[in-house]
């Protein structure tokens, strides 16, 4: 037996014996009943009176138990909108759209019109609009143009406990907007102000440190939601596992053979892991004898698009068993009916910040332990509809060992774009009263990045740069990229390249199992100079094909060079809008001002002005590059497209941590490139 005996039921657990049945998707009236069978429903009316008597309110309720889904319906039902609009925040974009596309089904209305969303690069939002899915940076987007957020009368800011760095910064720009709309409107003086009606907010989660937000809004009630959770029975594993995925491939394979019927739910860090899991499952599924339940499998993390897992909400047609392989996302943000086993890995990846040791403004995903917090939500999960398993792989030591719940992000991401947003809202970072300080090091290297894009003056004051980098959608460095092709007038190659690099998909198919000949067919794709440029070598050909094949031609065109469609297309509609970003700055895309058809060399400037920090030089031995900006050494990563020969100096995209430190997303370029960037040369005032 590789577990050791079950713990007993994991605590606290009520079982009130009323079991809702699995989700089925239908009519409206059918949803009607399921919207009432919800356990937030029985305390409708006393919550919409505690909302309407409060300002601020603190809503706790365990997962599941019609949070996010009703709350903003009440709300709209009763009246307390108004004419207004209801926001609900969310940390992650698929959360945000398919709980949109759940509340658009129960108000019988198509997404898009009262019922809406809005994530980075994707807006379905109209003049109807009243209840409105947003991610936690999309709000604070919005503060740039809208700094008191007059279109809503109530913000809900959902998931709070999980203390990312925009929720954390739309909680403390929360507070003064609140106190600023509440003045009688004689003080607020003439024009807008005078026309805002008071803001609510609502602060939702599903963890236990509720407190801490009714202290930050001055002691603001916190109401309970009354859950059901059935019992879970928790086995460890009893020695520790070196490798999680063959891990979790058997135990999946021993609930499948020996227990009863139930889907299994399997938490994994990232994308790379579902896919590469998801593969093996096939595999092996395909083995079994005939009679056994079919294995049907639904991958689900914040990278997919909108719509993508639909199925998953889907109940399993009969004789087969859902395999749902998850991110972190389906601990609190989504709730997926039928799941009775459920098997932690134990992982996740975390936004981590290096800020000593890269020295520059850079975040990158660590796969990191899972918190107690974390795996005592993985574990309900299982319990929702009736008793459950939960199988960790990781021994009881270990989960003992964990901490408590994590770091809020203020103190472990970059800073960079957040301190650029505040400067446009003419507020200094330290000055805002957040519910944990940051760390003092990454707010000042978040002003060394802004000052070394040109963002700040010597004065740390916002220059005309700084503002417009902050008018795109994208992380400051490649806007400061998307500026800089401006003045090197390659606009259109740069815009390809960076909205390639902010998609959330991978562009290049991993082919770790077909190396030799995947490396054979995207030879004809690299570029000497190295990744940059081969992924605008991809998007040319790919602009190509499409004028010349069909759909079905293009997909298999992707296919056979092992790329992702998906990211070409989603880099194709980020494109169509940074040109409308771009044409306000009036940079053109006019491809005929260039007298030669060879920019490779503008492109390459264009691109060092933005990954300034994010470069390095070779070092003697000839193979590792040691960073400009700060102490690590680094090797270029084995997926680069730039050949081993040796090259004096780089830019990259990210550093990724392994057993050593790689540099992905390389282009080699001359050093005296780095010339050409002002900061670098104390041009700049
Ligand atoms: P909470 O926010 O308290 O965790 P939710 O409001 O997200 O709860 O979920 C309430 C119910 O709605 C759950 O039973 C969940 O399965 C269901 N649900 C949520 N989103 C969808 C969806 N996109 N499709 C089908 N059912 C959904
Ligand atoms: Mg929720």
């Amino acid at each position: 037996n590789r577990f050791s005996a079950p713990n007993g039921p994991s605590s606290p657990s009520k079982s009130n014996g009323s079991v809702d049945g699995p989700t089925k998707p239908g009519k409206s009236s059918s949803l009607q009943e399921q919207r009432r069978a919800l356990p937030i429903a029985l305390g409708r009316e006393k919550l919409i009176a505690k909302i309407r008597q409060n300002d601020v309110i603190v809503l706790l309720g365990e997962t599941g138990s019609g949070k996010t889904t009703q709350v903003p319906q009440y709300i709209l039902e009763s009246g307390i909108a108004g004419t207004r609009m209801v926001a609900v925040t969310q940390p992650r974009r698929v959360a945000a759209t398919s709980l949109a596309a759940r509340v658009a089904a129960e108000q019988n209305v198509k997404v898009g019109a009262a019922v809406g969303y809005s994530v980075r690069f994707d807006e379905r939002s109209g003049p109807d609009t009243r209840i409105k899915y947003l991610t936690d940076g999309m709000i604070v987007r919005e503060l740039l143009s809208d700094p008191l957020l007059s279109r809503y009368s109530v913000i809900i800011v959902d998931e709070a406990h999980e203390r990312t760095l925009r929720t954390d910064l739309l909680l403390a720009s929360l507070k003064g907007i609140q106190k600023y709309r509440s003045q009688p409107s004689d003080a607020k003086g003439k024009g807008r102000a005078s026309l805002l009606n008071p803001l609510k907010i609502v602060v939702m989660s599903a963890t236990l440190d509720a407190e801490k937000f009714s202290k930050f809004f001055d002691n603001a009630p916190i109401e309970y939601i009354q859950g059901r959770q059935h019992p879970v029975q928790i086995f460890h594993s009893a020695e520790s596992q070196s490798d999680y995925l063959a891990a979790a491939l058997r135990v999946f394979f021993q609930v499948h053979t020996d227990q009863g019927p139930g889907d299994v739910l399997i938490f994994l860090p990232g994308q790379d892991d579902i896919e590469s899991l998801e593969k093996s499952i096939r595999l092996y599924a395909n083995k079994l004898p005939h009679k056994s339940m079919e294995v049907v499998i639904c991958p689900m993390y914040a990278a997919q698009a909108a719509g993508q897992n639909s199925k998953v909400f889907n109940a399993a047609p009969p004789n087969t068993r859902k395999c749902i392989l998850a991110t972190n996302i389906a601990e609190t943000s989504i709730t997926i009916p039928g799941v009775k086993y459920v098997i932690d890995t134990g992982k996740c990846k975390e936004k981590q910040y290096l800020a000593r040791e890269t020295g520059g403004g850079f975040d990158t995903l660590l796969t990191k332990d899972i918190t107690k917090s974390s795996a005592n939500q993985r574990a309900g999960r299982a319990g929702r509809e009736g008793s459950g398993v939960c199988f960790r792989l990781y021994t009881e030591a270990a989960y003992n060992n964990m901490a408590v719940s994590a770091d809020p992000e203020i103190r472990r991401c970059s800073l960079t774009s957040s301190v650029l947003q505040l400067k446009c809202l003419g507020q200094d970072f330290q000055e805002l009263d957040f519910m944990d300080k940051p760390d003092y090091d990454s707010v000042v290297s978040a002003y060394k990045s802004l000052w070394l894009f040109g963002a700040l003056n010597n004065s740390k004051e916002l220059t005309p740069t700084g503002r417009q980098m902050a008018a795109f959608p994208l992380d400051p460095c490649y806007a400061r990229i998307v500026l800089a092709s401006k003045e090197y007038n390659c606009a259109p190659e740069i815009v390809e390249i960076v909205s390639v690099l902010s998609a959330s998909s991978k562009l290049f198919v991993d082919v770790s199992d077909q190396r030799d000949s995947a490396a054979e067919l995207r030879r004809k794709f690299r570029h000497p100079t190295g990744d940059h440029l081969t992924i605008l070598g991809v998007v040319k050909a790919y602009q190509e094909i499409a004028l010349a094949e069909n759909k079905a031609g293009r997909r298999e065109w992707c296919r056979k060079h092992f790329l992702n469609e998906r990211a070409l297309l989603e880099a194709r509609d980020i494109r169509d809008q940074l040109k409308q970003t771009c044409a306000r700055f009036g940079i053109s895309f006019d491809e005929g001002v260039r007298a030669d058809n060879n920019n490779d060399d503008a492109v390459l400037k264009a691109l060092a002005h933005g990954l300034v920090q994010n470069s390095a030089l070779l070092q003697p031995d000839g193979v590792t590059y040691k960073q400009t900006m700060g102490h690590t050494t680094v090797k270029i990563h084995p997926s680069s497209a730039l050949s081993d020969r040796k090259h004096p100096a780089i830019i990259f995209n990210e550093l990724v941590y392994t057993n050593q430190v790689y540099a992905r997303g390389v282009s080699s370029i001359p050093k005296s490139f780095f010339l050409s960037i002002p900061t670098l040369n104390q041009r700049h005032s």
